[in-house]
């Protein structure tokens, strides 16, 4: 049976990244041996390197200025390595869910943060609007998408300070304008590649800043200085990285990319908000392209296991929700195709077929 991958990540890669990822354990280059088994200072792997950084450069269109690095560590290292390198007194942050509530708590060891705006009183339903960012901030950090609770911030906000964005989730989603932030990271495992890897641009002359010192490994600088090759870099990853960013300029780029996802989420959240069994959970307007949450409406909450049960023998991977929000969560990243949400949608569809009996029965009784 074909396999539908909803997960929120590590998550569904193109086919062709697969492959060719493959094909280099196999055998990288024609070399005879594996890019697991070469020197990361050898030509093979600095060109692999180079390229990827070119690509990343290409696809989203990152001005002079701003440099592009491959780190260990994910998204989580740079929650402290942000504050580590920018915030000598006061930082503001966005808290619209888990995500900012973890860089949050990173950012407090190194000085004060203001919240300026927060949605945990609809448990993150929606993205705050009208906050105003203190313009004495060293910085202002917001979650672009979150995965967790499905809203996303779709346009690039104006900041009278250097803007910071965890993109993790939707990275190379749409185009974007880059030169509004001062560093946008992530890690790699949504919308890029394999988990091992996270991604950082930065705009060059936001740091060097603050007073503290900062240990080798922590030092954006150091790792500007070093090409991300201060120490072995997550090669694999990067490889990964590598064919996806080919995958996507190829496709048509970043418009290409927005125009499908745009389709697929609309599809999605179609069936959803005419159906009388499920629920979107996110705010309309808010709404995530990337992550779609819903639950089961209150009179058919105990049906949540039975479709999920359902959901899972036609193939459908991935798709329970974040214990945080309940009900299910379909990650609908930009390697996702088309195909898959149909299958989702002709799943719910057949699941509500045949609950239409119930579904009558209960129409009844209400009337
Ligand atoms: C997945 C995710 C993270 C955590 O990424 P790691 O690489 O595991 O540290 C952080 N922020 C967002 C928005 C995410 O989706």
């Amino acid at each position: 049976m074909k396999k539908h991958n909803f997960s929120a990540g590590p998550s569904v890669l193109a086919r062709t990244v697969i492959e060719k990822t493959a094909e280099a354990v196999l055998d990288f280059n024609g070399t005879g041996l594996s890019v697991l088994e070469v020197s990361h200072r050898g030509k093979d792997f600095i060109a692999v390197m180079d390229e990827t950084v070119e690509l990343f450069r290409e696809v989203l269109n990152v001005p002079e200025g701003y440099e592009v690095l491959f780190l260990h560590g994910g998204a989580s290292l740079n929650f402290c390595m942000i504050p580590f390198n920018l915030l000598q007194k006061k930082a503001a942050y966005l808290e619209t869910g888990t995500w900012a509530k973890k860089a949050i708590k990173e950012a407090k060891y190194f000085g004060q943060v203001d919240i300026v705006a927060s949605s945990k009183d609809k448990n993150f339903s929606y993205i705050p609007r009208n906050f105003e960012i203190p313009s004495d901030a060293d910085y202002f950090h917001i979650t672009t998408n979150n995965t967790i609770f499905g809203t996303q911030i779709h346009e690039d906000i104006e900041s009278p300070v250097p803007l910071v964005a965890d993109m993790s989730s939707d990275i190379c989603s749409r185009p974007m304008d880059v030169s509004r932030y001062g560093l946008i990271y992530g890690g790699a495992q949504k919308n890029l590649g394999p988990a091992g890897a996270g991604f950082v641009v930065v705009r060059k002359d936001i740091l060097g800043k603050v007073e503290r010192d900062i240990p080798s490994m922590l030092d954006y600088r150091i790792h500007i200085e070093n090409c991300s090759m201060f120490n072995t870099p997550p090669c694999l990853p990067v490889f990964t990285i590598r064919e996806t960013l080919k995958w996507i300029r190829d496709l048509g780029g970043l418009e290409k990319m927005q125009e499908v996802n745009a389709r697929k989420a609309a599809m999605l959240y179609d069936v959803i908000d005419n159906s009388r069994v499920f629920l979107g959970t996110a705010e309309k307007e808010s709404r995530s392209l990337m992550n779609v949450c819903f639950v089961m409406q209150d009179e058919f909450a105990d049906l949540e296991a039975e479709f999920l049960t359902f959901a899972q023998s036609k193939g459908m991977i991935g798709i329970k929700g974040h214990r945080s929000v309940g009900g299910f969560r379909a990650s609908i990243y930009n390697a996702l195709p088309v195909e898959s949400v149909q299958a989702l949608i002709d799943v719910m569809s057949e699941f509500e077929d045949k609950k239409r009996k119930l579904i009558m029965q209960n129409n009844t009784i209400h009337k």
